[in-house]
């Protein structure tokens, strides 16, 4: 099936809250990533969100280029014609981009999207996040506004983040420790601003004790409850037409009960990267070390070409990254929900 329409990603957002499940997005720098997303979730029948961020970007565009908008845009495109091989859904999302990257990434790709549109194709990614977290309230806010009404008029998804996600992501630290917890006064804050731009759609990454990259049980101290207070608040002061569609970052690392109490609450985006880079490598470690004289031209020998052929290693990573998308979409209660119909 083609990446989701507007209409679609819409509704893939809304059967999620109602359901009680959430779609995986997964963090994707390559053609291999990419195409190891859609199998895991094809094989899940569960549809499902592939990002990029900056870096993922600017290493798609070749270490020679850098560019990140133009390495995101070709994952992209390669997205949009592999993914009508697939049974599902898929959407395209951007991760992370802090306002001094707008312009090298959220902006170009939204006027890629723009020039597809005049020219009657679809949207070229359905939602773009804009990190503004690092920034006072107030400043996340006031850009946040201006570009959802840029991305209203395009049927763009804008993400924003209140509150800070901890550790470090993508060479981006999460620092600000006091607000690793979101407040239902910041997020009352973000209704009233976002929510008068009329037609605008966003998601909340509200921050509730998360941290990015991995760390052992224990280390995190997640309190899901503050989704619940966030909802409850917004609800209360806006009706529940404000209630939030929440997204889930630096979850790695956290229990089951966990992730399913941010479900319940509203979670319909859980962002995967850490767990899906370990996934990929795996098999290629076990791979090099178990054939270390095959991959290697030891002592004048000649190695075997077979084993140190770049496609040999890389479609056991391919299988063992789709495997986890899998069990992703386990965790996430989206087995078999895929809107598509064949
Ligand atoms: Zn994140």
């Amino acid at each position: 099936m083609p990446v989701a329409n507007y209409e679609i990603y819409c509704r893939m957002l809304g059967r999620a809250r109602e359901g009680h499940f959430a779609y995986p997005a997964i963090n994707v720098t390559s053609l291999t990533t990419a195409n190891a997303v859609l199998k895991g979730l094809a094989e899940s029948k569960s549809d499902g969100i592939i990002q990029i961020s900056t870096g993922g970007g600017a290493f798609a565009s070749g270490s020679a280029v850098k560019d990140m908008a133009l390495g995101a845009i070709s994952i992209a495109e390669h997205v949009h014609r592999a993914a009508e091989r697939y049974p599902i859904y898929v959407a395209l999302h951007t991760d992370h981009c802090q306002a001094d990257k707008l312009d090298k990434f959220v902006i170009p790709l939204v006027e890629e999207t723009e020039k597809r549109r005049a020219a009657g194709k679809p949207n070229l990614f359905n939602s773009h996040m804009f990190d503004g977290s690092a920034l006072p309230l107030k400043e996340n806010l006031d850009i946040s506004v201006k570009l959802l009404d840029r991305f209203r008029r395009n049927e763009l998804i804008l993400e924003i983040e209140a509150g800070v996600v901890g550790g470090e992501e993508d060479g981006v630290e999460g620092k600000a420790s006091g607000k690793l917890y979101t407040t239902p006064e910041d997020t009352l804050e973000v209704a009233g601003r976002l929510n008068i731009v009329n037609g605008g759609r966003y998601l909340l990454a509200a921050t509730f004790g998360n941290v990015h990259g991995v760390y052992k049980p224990g280390h995190v101290k997640l309190r899901p409850e503050v989704l619940r207070e966030c909802q409850e608040a917004v609800v209360k002061e806006h009706g529940e037409a404000a209630r939030f569609f929440l997204v889930f970052h630096g979850g790695s690392g956290s229990s089951i009960g966990e992730i399913h109490e941010a479900i319940d609450y509203g979670v319909v985006k859980m962002n995967i990267d850490t767990d899906m880079q370990y996934s990929f490598t795996r098999p290629i470690a076990d791979h090099m070390l178990k054939n270390y004289d095959a991959v290697l031209r030891v002592d004048g020998e000649v190695g075997n070409k077979k084993m140190y052929d770049p496609r040999f290693y890389l479609a056991l990573a391919e299988t063992a990254m789709a495997e986890r998308v899998k069990l992703a979409v386990t965790e996430l209660r989206g087995v078999g929900t895929t809107m598509f119909k064949t």
